[in-house]
């Protein structure tokens, strides 16, 4: 359903999460659950447990190899469970930064007093993979590595693949934050060498926010019992008592959202699943780089760095640009965008994730160039 036939939202959320869901997405939340019942746990959170590996491997044997774990709060609490729950008191953790999802992960760990050595870039370049391997050869002292893989400061895609590669090389334990890319982007873990990978209910899989998840295997969570730094983000007893109370949270769950997220996991595979929502995806960004290129506007990134998820472009060179009346005006016009969050360059961001078809953004680009015109 285009969100025209959808007269709830006066306008299309055009933003990295929380993004425009179906309305059938919103309509699953009208239901309330008893937390310890059958029906919840068995008949949702389960499900949903097993569909979230099914999505991220097919691996042979995955179903019982690997497993996930649900936790409440927005996708940096995952993060923060992650990172404060599998990096053993000894262990060291190296952070790839090239924008501010990296950074943040960098700030969890000072924050619980990890050792932690960052590998900081520029904003707009792709992490240096000669560097990378060099500080995995001389530093052994490292035990974990974390990477984003869509950087939503930007829109960059980091290459995990062959990041995957090299701490597979140095046999080195890899988290990575594919928050805005998991169920929007194809990633399969077991090929790619990811150990830990994190994502939330509001991204690409087009649910509500209120909590995220991480997958990995079983055996990597069995080592470590008794890590966590935080006592409510503890990610090894969540699951264990999800695993033994079969599907039971350890504090309450949020069952509206949870519902929601089954309903949108429903969704995704009506859909064609990841593959034809990425589809879907890249068609709304070819669309909309072609139609900005056309008014004018200049992408931040190179296309081969550039992911179909969120384009950050340059602020147009005409000194009558101001954003927050761009915003405003396309706001009323039904399109909400957003910010930029480049440190050293003025920029803007649309994403092109979420309920939205390739002819809501010719519509978007419609109302920007009335908007332009407008101005001049
Ligand atoms: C959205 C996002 C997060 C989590 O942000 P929250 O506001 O905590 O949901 C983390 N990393 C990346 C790359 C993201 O895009």
């Amino acid at each position: 359903m285009s969100h025209l036939e959808d007269d709830e939202n006066p306008y299309l959320l055009l933003t990295p999460g929380p993004l425009s869901t179906s309305r059938s997405v919103r309509r699953a939340m009208l239901r309330d659950w008893c937390t310890w019942d059958d029906d919840y746990n068995h008949g949702i959170v389960q499900v949903i447990r097993r569909k979230l590996v099914e999505l991220a491997t097919s691996a042979a044997d995955a179903e019982n190899r690997y497993t996930s774990v649900l936790m409440q709060g927005s996708g940096t609490f995952v993060v923060e469970s992650v990172i404060g729950s599998v990096v053993p008191p000894e262990g060291r953790l190296f952070v790839i930064a090239n924008g501010a999802y990296g950074e943040r992960i960098a700030k969890i760990a000072a924050t619980l007093s990890l050792d932690c050595v960052v590998n900081r870039e520029s904003e707009i370049q792709s992490p240096n993979l000669e560097s990378i391997e060099a500080r995995l050869a001389n530093d052994p002292k490292i035990s974990h590595v974390a990477v984003v893989h869509g950087e939503t400061t930007t829109g960059m895609l980091n290459p995990i693949r062959e990041i995957g590669l090299i701490c597979k090389k140095y046999d080195r334990i890899l988290i990575v934050d594919a928050m805005s890319t998991f169920g929007g982007v194809p990633i399969d873990v077991d090929s790619l060498h990811v150990d830990y990978i994190i994502s939330s209910a509001n991204k690409c899989i087009q649910g509500v926010p209120g909590f995220g998840f991480a997958i990995t295997t079983r055996d990597r969570l069995l080592e470590t019992k008794g890590y966590a730094r935080s006592y409510s983000l503890d990610l090894y007893d969540q699951w264990s008592t999800m695993e033994q109370g079969q599907g039971k949270w350890r504090f309450t769950s949020p069952t509206h959202t949870v519902r929601a997220f089954a309903q949108a996991l429903v969704e995704l595979e009506e859909e064609g699943g990841i593959v034809a929502r990425n589809a879907r995806y890249v068609e709304n960004h070819r669309r909309l780089i072609r139609g900005m290129e056309m008014l004018g506007f200049r992408c931040l990134l190179p296309a081969d760095l550039q992911s179909p998820i969120i384009t950050a472009f340059h602020f147009p060179d005409s000194p009558d640009f101001a954003f927050k009346s761009f915003y405003q005006q396309l706001k009323e016009r039904g399109f909400v965008i957003y910010p930029g969050k480049v440190t050293n360059v003025d920029t803007f961001r649309i994403g092109t994730i979420g309920e939205v078809y390739p002819d809501d953004v010719d519509r978007l680009l419609t109302a920007i160039q009335e908007v332009r015109q407008a101005a001049v």
